[in-house]
């Protein structure tokens, strides 16, 4: 079973994640709020490979998605990025 993709539905990018039939609590890595990405390694070995890793992680950015692994990036790393992405000005 895939990670739950149902609120990316606007586009079909989803339909072609490395993550289709992985099991979804590896990404979900409980240390995640703790050290950002230290239980996060098979998920991320798994985005590393995907297909649609850049729309993935855009999609999880400018929703504001705040847990799990999307786009190989932590839930404390896509933060960053936003924050950085209102600190500069950038089109988010
Ligand atoms: S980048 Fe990772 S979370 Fe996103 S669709 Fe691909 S495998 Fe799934």
């Amino acid at each position: 079973m895939a990670i739950d993709h149902s609120r990316a539905a606007t586009s079909d990018w989803h339909r072609r994640a490395a993550c289709v039939g992985q099991d979804p609590e590896i990404f979900f890595p409980l240390a995640d709020t703790l050290a950002p990405g230290a239980d996060a390694q098979a998920a991320l070995a798994v985005c590393r490979r995907c297909p649609v890793l850049l729309a993935c992680r855009s999609w999880a950015i400018s929703h504001g998605e705040d847990a799990g692994i999307w786009g190989a990036t932590t839930a404390a790393q896509r933060r960053a990025v936003h924050r950085a992405a209102v600190e500069s000005g950038a089109p988010r």
